[in-house]
């Protein structure tokens, strides 16, 4: 057996501020990096070309900077179950590192890699990275995972935070010999999203890679955008939020370190006022930790509707209605510019996915799971948990036993996009019509006809109206 830890990468592409990396590091000089495409992620329906063009080329920076640190990322393309145990044995590692994820495919991934190592007697060791606080550690005061966020975040908050870990540096990487065993045993080279199948053209909002992911907590950290974001982070003409979401999915910034900078931000700031605006950035950051935790403790979540009322609900599921939703065409520009903009960019602003998932399930009636999966088909930040954790609070079928939530398009326009600048950007045909109309989605027939846009597919009232008896029969039967 040799000194060699084996530190397996998943969602967590960097050498900064990594648990497990580091704590392999303090064991041992020897640490070399492990990824292996797993075409049982791959291969899923739900992938999105941005998210892997994002990946790839997170693990290309992350493969220079094992150099760097004087060792290498050795590439794996196969099920981590086979592919794992196999080079951990070839290099008779003395074990593998993992940081631990929440979601029920890797978990139980996870489980049948530890399995499998143990017959080849390597030890996988995991530890908790891309939390702040692992779910054991945030518990009501029975034990019990919390089902609502405002109890949670009062109890998230008061806890002391970790800082970051050591970057890895000073390592040794393999041997020449060494690494002939390592390609015997499936080392290939690092291929692009093209080779695998996965064609992203347009520019990511966020460059992969820890290098941008850094410059870009900085960014907003030491600007105004952190001070002002309670007011700016609702205006989706307005770059008024982090765009941290991609590296935070992927784990190409440490959540430690981006604790910190907001923490160092509000003991520069000078106002109870920029604190407070702070303050409410930090609480994303506790959402994103909250729904994690959820998946977690109920991993049914990712199966669909969490309260009983939604379980067995009789979605409409028009397909036009849905292919009009994914598209952009329904004719209410709010929702259609929302659409447009994640169809081309691979994001879509927080409040405009709101909106959107609202529209598609009490307007449309269509299945949360259908826009859940058409959201992961689109984004490079889709994230199973926060994905999940959105369109259960916007379907009112997740944890939280709040009213049901109904967004009005067009109160939403008039308030968060009072200009329709957001809506010209995406809806270039509608340019040259008035704001009143843009924003109340009031366009005349004659209008909408001059500038090839669509009618209306239903009518917001009518459907309001239509989705609340629907509710109130099926609350009334599962009571
Ligand atoms: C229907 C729906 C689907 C969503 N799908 C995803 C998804 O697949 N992946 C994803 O990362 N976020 C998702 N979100 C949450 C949120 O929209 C994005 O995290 C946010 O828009 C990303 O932009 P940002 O990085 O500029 O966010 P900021 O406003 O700067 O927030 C900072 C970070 O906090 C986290 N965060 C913020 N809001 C939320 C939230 N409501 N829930 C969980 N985490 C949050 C993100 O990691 C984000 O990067 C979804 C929200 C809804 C309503």
């Amino acid at each position: 057996m040799s000194d060699l830890i084996l530190f397996w990468h998943r969602r967590d592409l960097r050498i900064s501020d990594n648990v497990g990396l580091a704590a392999a590091r303090q064991q041992s000089q020897k640490v070399v990096g492990v990824f292996c495409l797993d075409p049982l992620i791959l291969e899923r329906d739900d992938v999105a070309p941005a998210r892997v063009a994002y990946m790839i080329g997170s693990l290309q920076e992350l493969r220079d900077r094992y150099t760097q640190a004087g060792s290498q990322l050795i590439i794996l393309q196969d099920q981590p179950v086979r592919a794992v145990p196999a080079l951990a044995k070839a290099l008779s590692a003395k074990a593998v590192f993992c940081n631990r994820d929440v979601e029920p495919y890797g978990r139980e991934r996870d489980r049948t890699v530890s399995e499998a190592l143990k017959q080849v007697g390597i030890p996988l060791q995991t530890f908790w990275d891309q939390l702040l606080h692992s779910p054991k550690e945030i518990v009501t005061g029975a034990g019990q995972p919390y089902t609502v966020y405002t109890p949670f975040w009062r109890n998230w908050k008061t806890k002391a935070k970790m800082a970051p870990v050591e970057t890895l540096q000073g390592a040794e990487g393999l041997s020449p010999s060494e690494q002939k065993a390592a390609h015997k045993a499936g080392s290939i080279d690092l291929p692009t999203a093209k080779d695998l199948g996965f064609v992203w053209e347009n520019e990511l909002l966020l460059a992969p890679g820890e290098q941008a992911a850094q410059e870009r907590l900085e960014e907003f950290c030491e600007g105004v955008a952190i001070a002002e974001y309670k007011e700016q982070r609702n205006f989706p003409a307005v770059s008024g939020t982090s765009h941290l979401s991609a590296a935070l999915k992927f784990g190409t910034i440490g959540v430690r370190t981006v604790w910190a900078a907001a923490d160092a931000a509000s003991k520069r700031s000078r106002s109870d006022e920029t604190a407070s605006n702070i303050q409410t950035w930090q609480q994303e950051l506790a959402w994103r930790e909250f729904y994690q935790h959820a998946m977690y403790a109920f991993p049914s979540l990712a199966e669909g509707a969490f309260r009983e009322p939604f379980k067995d609900f009789p979605w409409g599921d028009n397909d036009a209605h849905f292919q009009a939703w994914c598209d952009g065409m329904t004719g209410y520009p709010i929702v259609d510019a929302a659409m447009r903009q994640m169809n081309q960019l691979g994001w879509m602003h927080n409040r405009c996915r709101m909106i959107v998932a609202s529209f598609l399930t009490k307007d449309l009636l269509v299945d949360l799971r259908r826009g859940e999966k058409y959201f992961m088909q689109r984004l490079y930040d889709g994230d199973l948990s926060a994905n999940n954790g959105g369109w259960q609070w916007s379907a009112s079928s997740g944890m939280d036993p709040k009213p049901l939530r109904i967004f009005n398009p067009a109160s939403q326009a008039k308030k968060f996009d009072p200009e329709a600048e957001y809506i010209r950007e995406w809806l270039p045909e509608l340019r040259s019509v008035d704001t009143g109309f843009l924003v109340t989605g009031e366009i005349p027939a004659e209008e909408r006809d001059r500038c090839n846009y669509p009618h209306p597919i239903v009518d917001h009232k009518k459907q309001q109206s239509l989705f609340k008896q629907i509710y109130q029969q099926q609350k009334q039967q599962s009571s």
